[in-house]
């Protein structure tokens, strides 16, 4: 194939040119070098002069520094410029790091391996490498054969899963804009698209082969693989909204696992979601908006939808939706909506349900506006005006009255009797946002699972699969709570995985090549955080048992936290005092990805998410809307509790925990990561780490202290530390024997053997003090260098030649 001349492969491999002018710049590994600077993370330099402890180098700027010796960090040789995979590098260093990936990011070449890794880097432009060709050129090639690529991760994933019978996961964290979600998308259409065709060849082959015919491929209807990628635009419709970071910003986690058969045809797939943001349902933060649908529905691509709905007022004056910003540049809501709309009607939504539906969405934007107020003198709210309530019990087909009510005065168990309970006009409030938040969830859950409903297609035997994991990475804000919690522990959950993964992977070929070594589990480094959060009187626990103390607040959980863990867990700490904008905090963790300042404030309620039970009741019980009983159906009220437990017939008891307490969130979320973490570890994963290159949503430009701070938070300079304890550069026996002959010409002619003529060259080397027992090991194929060993053989190559 002729790739030189796809519109994609210049953003691919640079051209020859480049290449040579990229190499030709002069270089002297004994001068040339990176010192840390506050712009541009490290600057080139040239070293002037050494004294004692102290180097004083000229920058690239002209500039003279004078600094601590061991602040500078070595350069690679100009044969490396615009590497491929890092781990190639002959000195494995931050500065290198980081030189590469703005060096190939400055070409828009995005995708850079790092040995286990592949980085890629938010290009914020739509370039040619997606297409149809660039995927063909990818087909059954090996990962070296090509430039690096998320196809050439997707299709090693797929042939390792016909070649060895394995299940697979890719693993595609970052921080949020970083492009996870763009990857999953090409990942899957990836999948679906070329998986399909290849296992169709596959397939008519082993047909003709067995003397039969090949199955015929299915006609013009819709397909499975439209299905599959069709759920894109209804769960980023439900689950996506514009924030300052992101302008189509998941709010949301999701694992797509895709079922194949043995010939690697899409057989199903399901998907399966974490940690929804819930509170942007009623509240958004400034330059944000809250979940697209909202929007989707007020722009007037149904025609009738907003007078079906009652929605009779401009988008602005619907408080959940409208605190913030209103619209996402260059999004047009109308058209998503169609989009949406198609989607569902691919993924076999009815009508009624779409309507139901909708109907849920719309009665959440009316009780946002609902009026209520307090009685004079009293404890005691009622409404002020029913004209939104109406529309909103409209909407839920329910009786309005009986909704009312049950925010005024809900029927409360006060020991074995039921009373009404006068509320607040506070407690309504609170009680309205509950709710709101409580069936947004509760729709989009039923959205994911009527989508998986569709893709549970019978026929074809599901023999694989191979997951895709798009999930946010580490978060490290100012105010760090519940959530923040959570999503640090499930990185901290998945690092570890990695990080184990590695450790087996480089055990075994020094195994396979007979290499001794004592190789450590850097997997056991995140084991002590990982315990203090999960544990028996870890965080978590102790979150959980506090909600069932009588009298418990935010602050007895966080005086217990530290009477229990401080000066006693090594990652447990006393938050450093606020810098800048940060928030007080009540303890600090030490995670993988640096220190986190954690504030407890509304960690009971959040754990325990109390909601209204008379209303939902009410809810639960409507006549005019099937959804709604549908949505609520796991849900049992107190009194069906009582009634069940009267009857002797406690079908909810699997709704509760041990102790009889019902679930709190932080069960759920733990059941739901050991369900994730055990089908993991049952996979070949397949890392993709996603870089935001700045926050100005710009393309080309690359804020170095960002992409650094990044670059800490996904290991990937943690597993090139992890490298550099091991044997990181390989070279085959007959490779090093032919090019290095030059620095001992008779020990290279010395067998026929390639093995026994590199021994013997290692040993003239040896004896020649220019390598030392700890710079190499001899392996059954292949030479093995500690890092930076090589740039010295090469630098006396280069004198030789
Ligand atoms: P994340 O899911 O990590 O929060 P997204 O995948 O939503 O981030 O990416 C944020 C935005 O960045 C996208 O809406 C898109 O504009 C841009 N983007 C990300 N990756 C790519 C890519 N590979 N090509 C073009 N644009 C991209
Ligand atoms: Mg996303």
């Amino acid at each position: 194939m002729d790739y030189e001349n796809d519109p994609g492969w210049q953003f691919l491999r640079p051209s020859r040119e480049q290449i040579i002018q990229d190499q030709s710049r002069p270089y002297d590994s004994k001068k040339n070098c990176w010192v840390p600077d506050e712009e541009e993370g490290y600057l080139a330099a040239e070293i002037k002069s050494t004294q004692g402890d102290t180097i004083t180098v000229i920058t690239g700027k002209m500039n003279e520094k004078t600094l601590k010796k061991d602040l500078i960090q070595e350069m690679n040789p100009p044969k490396f410029e615009k590497t491929e995979d890092m781990a190639n590098l002959t000195f494995l260093n931050d500065a290198s790091v980081l030189h590469n990936l703005r060096a190939r990011y400055s070409s828009m070449l995005i995708y850079t391996y790092s040995g286990l890794f592949c980085v890629v880097i938010n290009p914020y432009k739509r370039l040619p490498i997606y297409s149809e060709t660039v995927a063909r050129m990818y087909i059954g090639k090996r990962r070296n054969e090509m430039p690096p690529h998320l196809f050439a991760v997707s299709d090693e994933a797929y042939r390792n899963m016909l070649q060895d019978h394995e299940n697979q996961s890719m693993l595609i964290t970052g921080e949020s804009g970083a492009g996870k979600t763009e990857n999953t998308k090409k990942v899957i259409a990836y999948f679906a698209s070329v998986g399909a065709s290849q296992a169709e060849a596959a397939e008519a082959l082993a047909a003709k082969k067995a003397g039969g015919a090949a199955a015929t491929p299915a006609g013009k209807r819709v397909t499975l693989e439209d299905q599959i990628v069709r759920t894109n635009p209804v769960l980023e419709a439900f689950g996506n909204a514009r924030t300052v970071r992101n302008n189509n910003s998941s709010r949301f986690g999701k694992f797509i696992r895709i079922m194949f058969n043995k010939f690697g045809k899409v057989a199903s797939c399901d998907i399966e979601h974490y940690l929804l943001e819930k509170s942007r349902v009623i509240r958004q933060a400034p330059g944000e908006r809250c979940y697209h649908i909202f929007y989707q529905m007020h722009s007037g691509f149904i025609p009738d939808l907003k007078q079906k709905l009652g929605l009779d007022k401009p988008a602005k004056e619907y408080y959940f939706m409208a605190q913030a910003e209103l619209t996402v540049d260059g999004m047009d809501d109308k058209e998503e909506h169609g989009i949406t709309e198609e989607s569902f009607d691919v993924l076999l939504f009815s009508p009624e349900e779409k309507l139901d539906c909708y109907r849920i969405i719309g009665a959440i934007m009316h009780m946002g506006i609902m009026k209520f107020k307090q009685r004079p003198r009293e404890e005691q709210a009622e409404t002020d005006g029913t004209e939104e309530h109406q529309k909103a019990a409209d909407c839920f087909g329910v009786d309005m009255e009986n909704f009312v009510r049950s925010f005024v005065k809900p029927r409360v168990r006060v020991g074995n009797e039921w009373v009404n309970k006068g509320q607040n006009l506070e407690q309504v409030n609170w009680a309205v946002g509950a709710i709101a938040k409580a069936l947004y969830a509760r729709v989009f859950h039923w959205i994911v699972q009527k989508c998986n409903v569709t893709l549970d297609q019978k026929g074809l035997s599901r023999d694989y699969f191979i997951g895709v994991l798009d999930i946010a990475g580490f978060e490290i804000f100012d105010f760090n709570s519940f959530e923040q919690l959570w999503i640090n522990f499930v990185n901290e959950k998945l690092q570890q995985f990695f990080n184990h993964h590695m450790f087996v992977l480089e055990q075994e070929e020094y195994k396979r090549e007979g290499i001794e070594w004592t190789f450590i589990d850097f997997g056991l480094d995140l084991a002590a955080c990982i315990e203090l959060i999960e544990k028996p009187l870890g965080i978590i626990s102790m979150l959980d048992e506090e909600c069932i103390v009588p009298k418990a607040t935010d602050l007895t959980l966080a005086q217990k936290l530290n009477e229990q863990h401080l000066g006693k867990h090594p990652n447990f700490q006393k938050p450093p005092p606020p810098k800048g904008k940060q928030a007080e905090a009540h303890f600090a963790m030490k995670h993988y990805a640096g220190l986190v300042r954690y504030n407890c404030m509304k960690w009971l309620e959040k754990n325990k998410d109390p909601l209204n039970d008379t209303l939902v009741a009410v809810l639960k019980a409507s006549p005019g809307n099937n959804l709604l009983n549908l949505v609520w159906q796991d849900y049992q009220t107190q009194e069906e509790a009582a009634e069940a437990q009267k009857a002797g017939t406690d079908q909810g008891a699997k709704k509760k925990g041990k102790s009889g307490s019902f679930l709190t969130v932080s069960m759920v979320y733990r059941e739901s990561l050991n369900k994730l973490m055990t089908m993991l570890n049952a996979t070949h994963p397949h890392f993709i780490r996603c870089i935001i290159p700045n926050e100005k949503k710009t393309s080309g430009l690359l804020d170095a202290a960002l992409v650094l701070n990044q670059l800490t938070c996904n290991g990937v300079l943690e597993g090139i530390r992890i490298c550099r304890k091991g044997f990181p550069n390989r070279t085959l026996h007959a490779d090093f024997r032919q090019r290095y002959a030059i620095l001992c010409a008779v020990e290279s002619k010395s067998s026929d053997d390639p093995k026994k003529c590199s021994q013997n060259m290692l040993n003239r080397l040896l004896k020649e003090a220019i390598l030392t027992e700890e710079n190499f090991r001899m392996g059954d194929t292949k030479v093995f260098f500690k890092a930076g060993v090589l740039a010295k053989l090469e630098d006396f190559r280069d004198e030789k030649l």
